[in-house]
């Protein structure tokens, strides 16, 4: 075949795969230029899950008439005029691909009215080729509607999910631009039905309450942190919050969403040793930063980014979020008014005055290498914060908390979350030795199990070598147990296994680092002592020299407290001996 340009609907169709991959692209797209125009307020509309149609309605500049027929050609904008502006790009578009694209995919009706205009206009394009542009009566604004996506590649039809997923990566998309431009009104319409609505009052916990419910909303910590010419800003969930996937880890670039696997290894770096392995927390951060400092032409659907300078940005977000946990999740420290219950309130919620505040904590720089996202995992750096300093033994009471004297006050131990976090790393320490010492059982135990379970347990059984279990299928649904964890011997070993396959079911992750850290997790939370269970002093001791020996002694591996500290400072002031109030 001869050499030949392509026709333009063609180069448009080819363009198209690249920026317009499902439903949500097109919302995408259609938003960023809504919000490029200076929208107020924008409604979209969805139905059969985008395939069938998807409206987005803005308040913005609108499209002049003669504008409006170049604005769905290709490489046609208003955004970019010289190669130069290509590195301090302010606009979400700059491409001119967008409508293009969508129009050679799709039937789309494009309706406009520009602001210096009396009467606008209106203009069909199907499957690229442009239909009688006419005039029409439109209030100032923009209304694209595109029908029938994917209707003439059929190839792409079959590599939509279903309609459930495509509309939630619709919703979770608009969810997520609302959040970042709180200050616009913003509709969602899912088949005739509201599913977003934001009053455009500029408050993101509103937005977030949409997103996540008004009880993790209410969770959320704030992040604000400025150095220079950044600023970072946005939630991010406290370690008693996670999830077991990375999907809630949302960042924006310059009003941008993005990937971003540098930025989101920092968040995670932040969280390390707080957060249990294979949990992710839940995270919202906007970064801003000059345009220069940042090229945003490196993605065809500008999902991605580059930065100029990526160990910066990476050390800055790690830095912000870390300063964000710490201020807000020391070891929760009585207060008085808790403590007594009639004090009058004093301070804010999370700043009372024992609380230290971010600033007064001292942050340790990242080492120079931080930016490479493949050392966050081994990364074993310790904060100070983290560490508990020698304990003195007190007691058990209650047979349930242990009491110790540190150089810094009193501290209030729950025996059964201090154990828990004990045993959880003593077994992940072995598991990333690749030895966890299995104890083979006197007797091997047959287990039955119903056969959903079975067959659930039939496809992990490495997984439990990996973590100290010998299991062998034995017959029909049953299973012989050879050889257990060491550390939990003395437990039952069915009761164990059933925890084990519990686990299987709520959650069949292929990741088998994820899963063994949950069932770790599992497993020494059945195991651990119990709350009313008297301890002798050897094992209050032990107790306490194994937590004083872990990474992340505060928190039990579900991300609850394991002591509460009464600072000395504290207890001077209640017994009137400094500073009385
Ligand atoms: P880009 O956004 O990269 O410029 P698009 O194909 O998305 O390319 O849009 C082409 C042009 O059409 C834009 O540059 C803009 O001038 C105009 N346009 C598109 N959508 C809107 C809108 N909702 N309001 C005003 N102008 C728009
Ligand atoms: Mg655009």
């Amino acid at each position: 075949m001869p050499i030949r340009l392509l026709p333009d609907h063609i180069a448009s169709q080819i363009a198209a795969g690249e920026v317009i991959e499902r439903p949500s692209s097109v919302v995408k797209e259609l938003v960023e230029n809504a919000l490029d125009a200076g929208s107020d307020s924008i409604t979209i509309e969805v139905q059969g899950a985008g395939k069938r149609l998807i409206s987005v309605l803005d308040s913005g500049a609108g499209i002049p008439t003669e504008e409006l027929a170049l604005a769905v050609s290709r490489h046609a904008t208003s955004k970019l005029a010289r190669a130069e502006d290509l590195f301090h790009i302010t606009t979400l578009g700059f491409r001119g691909e967008a409508l293009a694209s969508i129009g050679s995919v799709s039937q789309m009706t494009v309706e406009s009215r520009a602001v210096e205009e009396t009467v606008g206009s209106h203009l069909v394009v199907e499957g690229g080729k442009l239909g009688q542009q006419d005039q029409m009566g439109v209030p100032v604004g923009t209304r694209i509607v595109v029908e029938d996506l994917f209707y003439n590649v059929p190839a792409r039809l079959k590599f939509l999910k279903t309609d459930n997923t495509e509309r939630r990566h619709i919703e979770s998309l608009v969810t997520r631009y609302a959040l970042a431009y709180p200050q616009i009104r913003w509709q969602l319409l899912v088949d005739g039905k509201p599913s977003l609505q934001t009053s455009g009052n500029g408050d993101r916990r509103e937005i977030l309450s949409a997103l996540y419910g008004v009880d993790i909303a209410r969770q959320m910590l704030a992040v604000d942190f400025k150095e220079q010419d950044y600023r970072i800003h946005g939630f991010i969930s406290p370690v008693s919050l996670t999830r077991a996937n990375r999907r809630e880890i949302t960042i924006f670039v310059n009003g941008r969403w993005v990937r971003d696997t540098a930025v989101t290894a920092a968040v995670l770096r932040a969280y390390h040793t707080l957060l249990m392995v294979g949990r992710y927390p839940i995270v919202t951060l906007f970064l801003e930063m000059p345009p220069e400092a940042v090229d945003v032409n490196v993605h065809p659907a500008k999902a991605e980014v580059r930065f100029r300078e990526n160990d910066l940005v990476f050390s800055r977000v790690q830095r912000a979020v870390r300063r964000a946990l710490l201020a807000y999740s020391p070891v929760p420290e009585l207060r008085p008014r808790q403590f007594w219950g009639n004090q009058p309130e004093t301070g804010t919620e999370t700043t009372g005055q024992n609380w230290p505040s971010a600033a007064e904590i001292p942050f340790p720089e990242s080492d120079a290498n931080g930016a490479d996202p493949a050392r966050v995992q081994i990364h074993t750096g310790q904060l100070d914060a983290d560490k508990l300093p020698l304990l003195r033994l007190v007691g058990q009471v209650a047979a349930t908390y242990l009491i110790a004297e540190g150089p810094d006050g009193l501290y209030l131990i729950d025996q059964h979350a201090a154990h828990e976090r004990v045993l959880f790393e003593q077994l992940m320490a072995q598991q990333s030795q690749e030895r966890v010492p299995a104890q083979t059982l006197l007797e091997p135990v047959n287990v039955v199990l119903p056969p959903e379970k079975a067959r659930l347990l039939e496809n992990q059984l490495d997984v439990l070598e990996h973590i100290g279990f010998d299991v062998e299928p034995f017959g029909p649904n049953t299973f012989t147990v050879r050889a257990i964890p060491a550390l939990i011997v003395g437990g039952d070993p069915e009761a164990a296994l059933n925890v084990v396959v519990e686990d299987f079911e709520d959650d069949e992750t292929p990741l088998a680092a994820a899963t063994e850290a949950k069932l770790t997790a599992r497993i020494c939370k059945r195991m651990a002592v119990k709350g009313g269970q008297i301890l002798s002093m050897e094992e209050q001791n032990a107790l306490l020299r194994s937590l004083e020996a872990c990474q992340s002694p505060r928190t039990c591996p579900h991300g609850r407290p394991t002591m509460i500290h009464l600072s000395a400072d504290l207890l001077e002031r209640q017994f009137g001996r400094r500073g009385a109030r």
